[in-house]
């Protein structure tokens, strides 16, 4: 293939730009592809043109109207719709350099969408065909050129006039299929069917000469947003120079192409009738793989967007490529298979892939080729794990075919099996000894080490014995990851490290030291072990997923961390920080599919499944592939401009109402007013954050998330401008924002002179209130006082009576108490004697009993009986009996001491208790009593009268149980003292 390319044409269209690696052109890899058809909410599959308005918004044509999408919605304009078209078969779509979108359909008449918002239409006039407009171009005059399907050329003038110009006989307008380009000296370029036709600056149409070296067959003019004019026709490219196309390149294979565009970076695509899509330029020629972008029919329109991404509207479709932040190697792109498990770069920047479907190494050029492993039953065999010693050789662990090494320099390959000791089953993990030759293998059975060729099993007590998932040789230890946490060996023996007792990690994925600290990835998030802490970032302090497999930093600060559920992003500082406790939640950002990986789930617990190579990219081991991304081109994704936000409807109490930008609406009070908005970007549409301000209501910006309306009810009267701005997730808010003005006048009660009539009435009605509150107050408080003046009468009358009630009842109770005190006495008093009765005198012998027997201190008892008592009555008269009884009571008092108890205890028998006596001193009171009895002259003033007594005496002795018995001894000596002979003192 001859190439002009470079060498005699260095079209600056064309020219590889050697600029920044982020503004390369990126490979077609690097795109993803979205597509929608009218499952998706086009009114139809066939997208004969696509156009996007300087705000922002897309516009689709279809044989079922015009479409104009915003990343979320599909509006349809068609003949039922308002605004509405004059026909439903939209032919072409044509943006002018006033923003206004054109828009032609398949009866020949013309619309306008200005960029304010207004339609206007231009319905066709004779002698225009009425035919479908397949092309519409403005020149530097303000005609719009239209090429009318299989009729030929006209234009609708800058005054509103269609002229219509039949092609001249021979010049081949007859045919579907065309296009039309009108270049910078308003010379008009259709290509046909047939060969490609001008209509020179002489306003002549006709052939290109014969010399121009194209043929009779299918030829498509483009016009690139440079001004360049492409031509492709006879399966290459030309590019128009001065008059004449020349040849730029060869295009094998490419027939007829049916759609071009140049993108931002200037390669050129070109749609094609039925073999999909090409990219040419600096890359070669390049074709997207009918397996990512399936092939549905023609592409008959191409469109790059404000963003980047290129649109291509098919007979079947509508597609989109997206450029994405990660690229991703499949087995389309050369591995072995689509299950990759582990990643290694070797001394020479050769990646190393292992999979399910064998080993590749990619060359630094990014060929991939497999390498020539093979098991005994001579198939590839199943890759986990990867590692490189200090020779520089590369070991292989295999699914259940030991390990194989690869010699460096010169790929000679060994292996390693259970003949030399291996145990069985998987070799998952293998760590390189650092700075010596060994390896160290993780299999099913703990650990095992090969050095020099021989396999060693290590014995330190505490090693694990079965699955080892992870394995990472430091300076001074193995680290050891499990499905039980970590062992770490150290020369000293085996430390366990209790991962479970924070936050309850158990498998190991992943070990990456950084300074003194050991980071490692669990199915519990991350962990840091430093100077014997442990610290976890999980769940709870922001990851999005519990399980990771491998943290790789990068060096522009970033930390890439591989799961199932894609890769995560976020700044070291960050996790550090969190770590520390310094900040309680990680920003974490997740990237998928959507981002370009090609599988999204990362493999864990072989490895290594993640790794940052030489050149700064990290790389990812998935279920789908291996994923990359150059954080470079992160910084890229991060500056991306902010989605323009635009206003898509306002409605006043639900209806929707005519607005514009420029034009301040006015509104009753009281209403409720809706705003829609939207921002206008099509990568991750649904995720775009919206704010809003109010001016004249709101203070300032107010988030809305994701919210894409807002309404207001009940506004003060007074003048609004509703601002609304929004952003990409992380990014900025775009600057300006769509704004819309409008002033809510005032209601009835908000007009200042009602409202002034309202306050006199008030006032009025204020003092009327007062005057009848005073009056009430006066006639209450006469009525109050005199109620006063008649309950302290009342009250006074009634404490006097209380007073006498209470002087009475205090006389009364005065009157009781001596009564009872009487009583009390009389219950006690021998009303003849006044000395103590028998009851008396049995309480104060029980008393003074118990007392002397506390004490031990000596109590006596005497019991006393008049002598032939009987005679003194019988002889001298009852009477004198009582006055000698008196008298009787009189003596023996009087030879009582206070301590003692005198008492009569009935008849003409009484009793003496002496507390605190001695016999002995109680028979000197007996004596002393007896002698007072002899020596009385005269008893109750008879003189003859003799009285004596008989008395017995008993003193308290430990025998005495009960008074009783004490009285019982007393009474038997008075017995005595009777039976023999009376007048004496008898002791018991
Ligand atoms: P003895 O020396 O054996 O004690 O002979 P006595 O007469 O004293 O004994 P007795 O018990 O037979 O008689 C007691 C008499 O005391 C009988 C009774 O009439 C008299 N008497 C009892 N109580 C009173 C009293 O209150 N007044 C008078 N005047 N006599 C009384
Ligand atoms: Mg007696
Ligand atoms: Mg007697």
């Amino acid at each position: 293939m001859v190439l002009l390319w470079g060498a005699c044409l260095p079209p600056p269209a064309l020219a590889a730009d050697p600029g920044s690696a982020a503004d390369a052109t990126p490979p077609l890899r690097d795109y993803a592809i979205d597509m929608w058809t009218s499952r998706n909410g086009l009114p139809h599959n066939s997208l004969r043109a696509i156009a996007q308005t300087p705000e922002g918004h897309l516009w689709f044509a279809t044989w079922e109207g015009l479409v104009r999408y915003n990343g979320l919605d599909f509006i349809v304009y068609d003949r039922g719709s308002t605004p509405g078209l004059l026909d439903n078969g939209v032919g072409a779509l044509h943006v002018d350099s006033d923003g206004a979108l054109w828009i032609s359909d398949s009866r020949g008449n013309v619309l306008r969408r200005a960029l304010d918002g207004r339609w206007d239409g231009w319905p066709r006039q004779a002698p225009a065909p009425e035919v479908l407009i397949q092309a519409m171009r403005k020149d530097s005059k303000g005609r719009l050129w239209l090429l009318y399907e299989g009729r030929g050329l006209g234009y609708l003038s800058a005054d509103g006039e269609f002229v219509f110009e039949p092609p001249p006989p021979g010049v081949p307008m007859g045919m579907t299929h065309t296009w039309m380009e009108v270049d910078a000296q308003d010379r008009v370029w259709v290509g046909t069917l047939d060969g490609l036709v001008v209509r020179g600056t002489d306003g002549v149409l006709r052939r290109v000469p014969d010399d121009y070296g194209l043929s009779h067959g299918v030829v498509w003019p483009y016009r690139a947003p440079d001004g360049v004019l492409w031509i492709v026709a006879d399966g290459a490219l030309y590019r128009l120079q001065g008059d004449r196309p020349q040849l730029v390149r060869r295009l094998p294979g490419i027939t007829h192409a049916t759609a071009m565009l140049q993108d931002r970076h200037g390669d050129l695509w070109l749609g094609t009738e039925n073999q999909g899509l090409f990219r040419v330029g600096n890359h070669g020629v390049e074709h997207m793989p009918d397996a990512r972008m399936p092939p549905r029919g023609r592409i008959v329109s191409l469109l790059e967007d404000a963003e980047g991404s290129i649109w291509a509207g098919a007979n079947g479709g509508l597609y989109r490529l997206r450029e994405t932040l990660f690229s991703s190697y499949t087995h389309s792109d050369g591995l072995s298979g689509d299950y990759a498990r582990a990643l290694l770069e070797d001394d020479r920047g050769r990646l190393w892939i292992g999979g399910a479907s064998g080993l590749d190494r990619m060359e630094r050029d990014g060929r991939i080729a497999p390498v020539p492993l093979r098991n005994r039953a001579g198939k590839p065999p199943s890759i986990l794990s990867l590692a490189r010693d200090g020779a520089g050789d590369v070991w292989a662990g295999t699914f259940g075919d030991g390990v194989f090494r690869i010699a460096a320099g010169s790929d000679r390959v060994s292996r390693f099996d259970a003949a030399d000791g291996l145990p069985g089953g998987n070799v998952r993990v293998m760590a390189a000894d650092h700075g010596g030759h060994g390896v160290w293998l993780g299999t099913q059975r703990g650990v095992v080490r090969i050095e020099d060729g021989r396999v060693q099993v290590p014995a330190t007590p505490g090693l694990p014995t079965g699955l080892v998932t992870a394995l990472y040789s430091a300076d001074d230890a193995l680290w050891i990851g499990t499905i039980e946490g970590v062992r770490v060996l150290r020369d000293d023996g085996v430390q366990r490290l209790a991962l479970d007792e924070l936050g309850g990690g158990r498998s190991v994925f992943g070990f990456l030291q950084i300074g003194n600290a050991m980071w490692i990835a669990s199915d519990r998030g991350l962990y840091r072990y430093r100077d014997g802490k442990l610290a976890r970032v999980g769940l709870e302090q922001g990851m999005p997923v519990d399980t990771v497999f491998q943290m790789v930093p990068d060096r522009l600060g970033n930390v890439w961390i591989s799961s199932n559920r894609g890769v995560l992003r976020t700044d070291m500082r960050a996790l550090e920080d969190v770590a520390d406790g310094r900040s309680p939640k990680l920003a974490v950002e997740h990237y998928n599919e959507i981002d370009g990986m090609s599988n999204a789930q990362a493999n864990g617990s072989t490895g290594p499944s993640a790794l940052l190579r030489r050149d700064g990219t990290f790389w990812v081991a998935t279920a789908g592939g291996v994923s990359t991304v150059d954080p470079l081109r992160l910084l890229r994704f991060r500056e991306r401009l902010p989605p323009p936000a635009v206003i898509e409807g306002v409605s006043v109490d639900g209806v929707p109402v005519r607005w514009q930008g420029t034009q301040r609406n006015s509104l009753p009070g009281g209403r409720r007013v809706t705003v829609d908005y939207v921002g206008l970007s099509y990568l991750m549409s649904d995720r775009i954050r919206y704010r809003t301000w109010l001016e004249g209501l709101d203070k300032g910006w107010i988030e809305r998330g994701g919210q894409r309306s807002v309404e207001f009810l009940g506004l003060p009267p007074g003048d609004y401008t509703l601002h609304i701005s929004a952003a990409h997730p992380g990014g900025h808010w775009s600057g300006s924002g769509a704004a819309w003005s409008f002033t809510v006048e005032p209601r009835l009660w908000q007009r200042r002179d009602v409202q002034a009539g309202a306050v006199v009435l008030l006032l009025l009605a204020l003092v009327a209130l007062y005057r009848y509150l005073i009056h009430r107050h006066e006639t209450r408080s006469t009525r109050l006082a005199q109620q006063v003046a008649e309950r302290t009468a009342d009250l006074r009358e009634q404490a006097e009576r209380l007073l006498a009630a209470n002087q009475e009842k205090a006389a009364l109770a005065e009157r009781l108490r001596e009564q009872a005190d009487a009583f009390e006495r009389q219950a006690h008093e021998d009303p003849l004697t006044g000395l103590p009765n028998r009851r008396a005198f049995d309480e104060g012998l029980a008393r003074d009993f118990a007392r002397s027997q506390r004490s031990g201190q000596p109590l006596c008892l005497v019991a006393l009986d008049i002598d032939h008592f009987k005679r003194v009555n019988d002889t001298w008269s009852h009477s004198v009996g009582d006055q000698v009884l008196r008298e009787v009571a009189r003596l023996l008092a009087a030879s009582s001491r206070d301590s003692d108890l005198p008492a009569r205890l009935g008849g003409e028998e009484f009793a003496l208790l002496l507390n605190d006596t001695t016999l002995e001193e109680a028979e000197l009171v007996c004596m002393r009593l007896r002698g007072l009895f002899h020596s009385q002259r005269s008893w109750a003033g008879i003189d003859d009268l003799r009285v004596t007594f008989s008395a017995g005496l008993a003193l308290l002795g430990p025998g005495d149980r009960t008074p009783t018995l004490l009285f019982q001894r007393a009474d038997k000596a008075l017995y005595q003292a009777k039976s023999e002979g009376r007048d004496r003192i008898c002791l018991g």
